[in-house]
């Protein structure tokens, strides 16, 4: 090695000993994370290094992500079109299977225009800061999404955070937080609490004081609502009255996420949304699955399914002394310090499931826990054997 060489390869670089310090750190606080392959293909039951195991973390609700038909569209369209889309939308990865799938996503949510995206965080992001800007005022929900979180940050408004789902709470910050122009954002379907926002009060409130309404329905989407359109619908909301945001890679098994809109809030996005304007395009095949995807949720065959092991486990949940609201198929046992959700998941690892430990930043301090999510494709045994480890867990908390 030359001397000018040697001077390039120090003995621990400056960034080696910064991630050591900020690992060392989050070891000590039991909120060091890792990574963990699974070797089969998404399921009710899943391998990890060969063994298998019960699924309860995957938000596959209604168990399309292997599904033989999303599978064939997605290999069909591959030897068809290829993989790559080579470019973002605005240059030439603009193909006729994005815009088919946009019709697709507008017919069945009932909106002017749908927009694709290549990521929830990615849309949330991109809607956010191309809707309001400087001197705007956010107004968002304390337990909203880090996609939302990001998206209120990067769009350079002032972001003010509301309690979770307080109705009265927003009100007063509406009447006393003037701005050029305001906007609220909330999930319908909270993801770790899976609880749900009060969408059509949140429209009657900002419809009152002229603001904007962004919800995201990435736990909604394909689950809530009439042929699963989501909690908006459900809750009757014109298709104006919110920007609805819907994620692919959830309940329908895809990747990517879209918009729900009008034509000039499309517009728009196009023209500003960065996340959009400045990324590769979906891949093709992934758009063909997709829509194909759409097909069978737009049915309502797969909820009914899911609806039914909802109500199974909700019933496990109750026998056992635990409470649960069962409003969506997110279920949280919320056992405080990390080290405790972490205890609990190796010991339904050790009989046969898998549920990942939530802990912070992803929930507030103190509220660490097991997230159960619940999906069309898991059997009765499946369900049963998950009540019955529970029962086997220590659990203060809801009994
Ligand atoms: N919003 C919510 C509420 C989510 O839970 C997620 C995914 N965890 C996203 C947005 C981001 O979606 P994606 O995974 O498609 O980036």
């Amino acid at each position: 090695m030359n001397r000018s060489a040697r001077e390039l390869q120090p003995a621990s670089a400056p960034t080696d000993e910064w991630a050591a310090e900020e690992l060392q750190r989050l070891s000590s606080l039991g909120l060091r994370r890792e990574l963990e392959p699974i070797d089969s293909p998404q399921g009710a039951e899943v391998k990890i290094a060969g063994r298998a195991l019960v699924n309860f973390s995957s938000n596959d609700y209604l168990g399309l992500a292997n599904h033989p038909a999303l599978v064939e569209a997605c290999a069909a369209a591959a030897r068809r079109y290829g993989v790559g889309s080579g470019a973002s939308r605005l240059l030439v990865g603009d193909t006729a299977s994005h815009h088919a799938l946009e019709r697709a996503l507008a017919t069945w949510m009932h909106s002017d225009r749908a927009l694709l995206f290549n990521s929830g965080y990615a849309a949330n992001v991109g809607i956010l800061s191309s809707l309001v800007g400087t001197g705007d005022v956010i107004f968002s929900d304390e337990l909203n999404h880090a996609s939302l979180i990001d998206g209120c940050r990067l769009s350079r408004a002032s972001t003010v955070v509301y309690p979770h789902r307080d109705l009265g709470a927003l009100e007063r910050l509406l009447q006393n937080h003037r701005g050029r122009r305001r906007l609220v954002c909330s999930e319908s379907v909270f993801s770790m609490d899976g609880d749900r926002a009060p969408v059509h009060e949140l429209a009657a409130l900002c419809a009152k004081f002229e603001a904007g309404l962004v919800i995201d329905e990435a736990h909604a989407i394909g689950v809530i609502g009439p042929a699963g359109t989501g909690a908006c619908a459900e809750a009757g909301l014109a298709g104006g009255a919110a920007v609805r945001m819907g994620t692919l890679g959830k309940a329908l098994g895809a990747f990517g996420a879209f918009v729900a809109i009008s034509g000039s809030v499309a517009d728009l996005l196009i023209n500003r949304a960065r996340t959009l304007i400045y990324s590769t395009s979906l891949p093709m095949p992934i758009c063909e699955a997709a829509r194909v995807a759409v097909g069978l949720a737009s049915s309502g065959a797969p909820q009914a399914r899911l609806w039914r092991n909802v109500r199974r486990f909700r019933e496990g949940l109750s026998r056992i002394g635990i409470r649960a609201d069962a409003s969506s198929c997110i279920f949280p046992v919320v056992l405080g310090a990390p080290e405790r959700a972490l205890a609990a998941s190796k010991h339904l690892r050790r009989r046969g499931l898998l549920v990942k430990a939530i802990r912070p930043p992803t929930v507030p301090p103190g509220t660490s826990r097991l997230r159960f999510s619940i999906c069309a494709s898991h059997a009765d045994e499946h369900i049963d054997l998950a009540i019955d480890a529970l029962e086997s867990l220590e659990i203060e908390n809801g009994r």
